[in-house]
């Protein structure tokens, strides 16, 4: 891996010496491996004296990454998160370590700020280095039009595990598909070195033979999140770091709808903009150094409001978990298009997101996004750095009605972006995977078929609601009421004190982001949702200083 110093920083004097009154110091000999790939938990690491190698071992042949020497630190998202390693670590002669467990390395970070700031900031870079290194890691074999091999690589991109995808429709990786052997495989696979380890798994096994999914400790926490999304984060963050005994949950893993945004340019303090993965990221990894827990894939399937103060969230699996209060952050999803040969071809060129995931799929493609609004602009922005036909097709007539002008003036001006207004989504064709699009010019009813590689859907959002019972009151189209709003719904139980701005018509039960009723569906708004709805808790369980 490329040596920078904000990925490899060299700790000072002191703040080894913060370290070592917080973990354990070892000596080692030399070739001494400190963990290696499926090991769980994966400790941090200090090197004092000597050297420390990291190996991708995920191939037949061990590929040395980087040699670490005095003043390194040895930790990335899996030891916080308590996930198994994907690499070897092996002491490259004999030296001198700090072992620091998940909890002792939340105790320094919160000792020293300067090291805090080394730590993590080397932690995100060092992923990003590792995912352009060439790492092979992880390796999923499967079709590029197969809606389930879509979905297990957006689950892993997600959660920021490195992995490589095989196309096996490709005639290039035929060497690669014939080193597993002759057996009939079903697909999509999960291979690691040569060995198929899962066939067509679900999300759950994947995760859970992984060991990616974190179990649930068997507690009352004081807060569940329902959604990780920025609201869901923003709040993991706030409660978190506030002490508050945090779970959350998601059926995918953190960014939410931000997640599939390549450029985020309004969000306050980053003016150069950040793409919605690398915020996710680094809110997940926040609220994971404060001992947030994360757990995903969860789809929460209902909320039980108790009378007795305590509330219960019943995953779909059955599991469930007690809580004090509940914070619904589930956010919004893309309406779906109504239109013929649609529902045949999702995920096999219809998609609802354009991440870098969907759009290497489109690769050189000529690709269609559906939408006139903030969405649909970034996503025909991104998708023209992989396709230099890219249409966006926009029902009304104005682009400006429905788009932020500083994004509008961008897309009108990218000559790989063609703008096609009065124009709707009439039919798609394909056999296994999307050929052919049909437009309607709608003021002058004229059709037309073009070829086309992906249909990338950004039409209004419906709030992700459908799960939460009566006693959760929403508006007519489906969004939490809080506050002032809850109480006039006349379903507000008690009469000796009123709800506070973001409690539903259930007390203790929170909602926050773009599933509330009347919020802005901003990132910044649902961030700031997040740790109101924190405040709120704490005002609840009488807990704020
Ligand atoms: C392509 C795109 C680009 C965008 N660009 C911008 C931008 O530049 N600037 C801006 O300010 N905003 C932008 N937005 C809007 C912004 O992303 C949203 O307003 C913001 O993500 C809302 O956050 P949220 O946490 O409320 O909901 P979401 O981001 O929708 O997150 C909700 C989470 O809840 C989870 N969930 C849903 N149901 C359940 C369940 N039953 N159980 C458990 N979990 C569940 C979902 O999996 C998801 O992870 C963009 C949106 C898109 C799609």
């Amino acid at each position: 891996m490329r040596r920078e110093e904000a990925a490899f920083p060299t700790l000072n004097t002191e703040e080894i010496a913060t370290a070592r009154e917080c973990g354990k110091t070892e000596i080692c000999d030399a070739g001494q491996c400190l963990f290696e790939p499926g090991q769980r938990p994966v400790d941090s690491f200090v090197v004092v004296r000597g050297a420390v190698d990291i190996i991708d071992t995920s191939d037949e042949e061990e590929r040395l990454l980087v040699t670490h020497g005095p003043g390194a630190i040895l930790s990335d998202i899996t030891s916080l998160a308590g996930r198994p390693a994907a690499l070897t670590c092996r002491t490259a002669q004999r030296a001198e370590v700090i072992r620091l467990t998940i909890e002792e390395t939340r105790v320094l970070m919160v000792r020293s700020a300067s090291l805090s700031e080394k730590w993590f900031a080397a932690i995100l870079r060092r992923h990003e280095l590792l995912e352009i290194s060439g790492f092979k890691g992880l390796r999923v074999f499967g079709h590029h039009s197969d809606p389930a091999t879509l979905r297990l690589r957006e689950f892993l991109y997600r959660n920021g595990v490195p992995y490589s995808w095989i196309d096996i429709g490709k005639t290039a990786n035929g060497p690669a598909l014939a080193a597993l052997g002759d057996q009939p495989l079903r697909w999509p696979a999960i291979v690691w070195r040569q060995k198929v380890k899962l066939q067509n798994p679900t999300l759950a096994d994947l995760a859970a033979r992984l060991g990616l999914q974190r179990r649930i400790p068997e507690e009352t926490f004081d807060t569940v999140i329902v959604g990780s999304g920025p609201a869901g984060l923003g709040a993991a963050v706030y409660a978190a770091s506030e002490g508050l005994r945090t779970v959350v949950l998601d059926p995918l893993g953190p960014g939410g709808q931000a997640g599939a945004s390549s450029r985020i340019e309004n969000f306050a303090g980053f003016p150069g903009g950040l793409s919605g993965r690398e915020l996710g990221l680094r809110m997940y990894v926040q609220a994971l150094k404060f001992g947030a827990t994360f757990s995903a894939p969860v789809q929460v399937a209902e909320l039980r409001c108790r009378d007795d103060g305590l509330h219960e969230v019943i995953a779909e699996d059955g599991a469930i978990v007690r809580t004090k209060t509940i914070i619904i952050s589930t956010g919004v999803s893309y309406r779906s298009l109504e239109v013929k040969g649609l529902p045949e071809l999702r995920g096999s060129g219809v998609f609802h997101s354009a991440t870098q995931v969907e759009a290497t799929l489109c690769r050189n493609s000529p690709v269609h996004v559906i939408g006139g609004g903030n969405s649909a602009g970034q996503a025909a922005m991104y998708l023209s750095k992989f396709s230099d036909h890219v249409c966006l097709v926009v029902r009304g007539g104005d682009l400006n009605k429905s788009m932020s002008s500083y994004l509008a003036e961008r897309v009108r001006a990218n000559p790989r972006v063609r703008i096609l207004l009065h124009c709707e989504l009439r039919a798609i064709e394909g056999t296994n995977a999307l050929e052919k699009v049909h437009l309607e010019n709608t003021s002058t009813g004229e059709t037309s078929i073009h070829e086309s590689g992906g249909i990338f859907i950004f039409i209004g959002a419906k709030p992700c609601t459908g799960f939460l019972g009566e006693r959760i009151r929403k508006d007519g189209r489906g969004f939490i009421l809080t506050g002032a709003e809850a109480l006039a719904t006349g379903a507000w139980p008690l009469a000796k004190r009123l709800p506070c701005a973001l409690e539903t018509t259930c007390p203790g039960v929170f909602a926050a982001g773009d599933c509330r009723s009347g919020t802005t569906k901003r990132v910044a708004f649902a961030v700031g949702d997040g740790a109101l709805a924190v405040t709120c808790v704490h005002d609840f369980l009488g807990t704020y200083a």
